[in-house]
């Protein structure tokens, strides 16, 4: 028996966004977000110059926000580099760990996306590990294997109690930014899939989330899926009807609906 568990979509808004545009759209995601059901939560996560600009807009609605990423170091000579506790100076909640494109041009590696997420932890924000296969791994049938082996590396590092603080967003490398969704039937097959082991680490009810170009025409069949939480939602994030429509989705499959 599936368990029905409360949705969360969240935006990544990528190296988008301008100080001016972003406020009509976070002013828009913050009204939208008032009117969904209770169980649904929504969040954003900017580039770290407009995490201030975020929390003077966000803060007291029912929208939390966060960064795409952070430094493996909590403070030091590290250049260029963002520390988890400085996002938290600017109220973030959130900090995605992991992401495709991180792992891929930034050469992150998956040990290296487990520091990172024990970083976030301490600091008390909630990490949204991502992982994904690319379509040649795919195609050479080594998804589980791909997905496995980024999430345990992660898990090793964590108790149970760590575990069960995550976020993870299961991110098809070939589906992301592409148009080119995952069906609902294969995000639920892998999703099952990296369900079990959370639940062998002990971490039952972490959030799993979906992503890779999922667009309002298609999430809430994804959303619908038992063992899918939500989504992490790129494109889609950065044009306030779309990424409330993707919301609402997540509003008309909620347990409170
Ligand atoms: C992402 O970047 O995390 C993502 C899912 O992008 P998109 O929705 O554009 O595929």
């Amino acid at each position: 028996m599936s368990k029905q568990r409360a949705k969360l979509v969240v935006g990544n808004w990528k190296m988008h966004g301008r100080l001016a545009g972003n406020t009509a759209l976070l002013q828009a995601v913050a009204q939208g977000a008032g009117a969904l059901p209770d169980d649904v939560r929504v969040g954003v996560c900017v580039p770290c110059p407009y995490l201030a600009q975020a929390q003077a807009l966000l803060d007291g609605s029912r929208v939390v926000w966060g960064v795409q990423d952070v430094s493996a170091y909590t403070e030091g000579a590290y250049t260029g580099e963002v520390a988890a506790p400085m996002a938290v100076d600017f109220g973030a909640s959130l900090a995605i760990v992991g992401h495709s494109e991180r792992r891929a041009y930034h050469r992150e590696s998956a040990e290296l996306v487990a520091v990172k997420t024990q970083r976030v932890l301490e600091a008390g924000l909630t990490p949204i590990v991502c992982v994904g296969e690319t379509l040649e791994e795919r195609e050479a049938g080594k998804t589980e294997q791909v997905v496995g082996v980024q999430l345990d590396e992660v898990l090793a590092k964590l108790s149970s109690e760590e575990a069960a603080r995550i976020v993870v967003a299961y991110e098809p490398v070939w589906a992301i930014g592409t148009g080119k969704s995952a069906t609902a039937q294969q995000a639920q097959q892998v999703h099952a899939f990296l369900r079990a082991r959370l639940v062998a680490k002990g971490a039952p009810d972490v959030a799993l989330l979906y992503g890779g170009s999922v667009k309002p025409e298609n999430a809430e069949e994804l959303f619908r899926q038992p063992d899918i939480d939500g989504g992490l939602i790129g494109g889609a994030s950065l044009k306030d009807q779309d990424f409330l429509a993707i919301c609402k989705a997540a509003g008309a499959v909620s347990v409170t609906q």
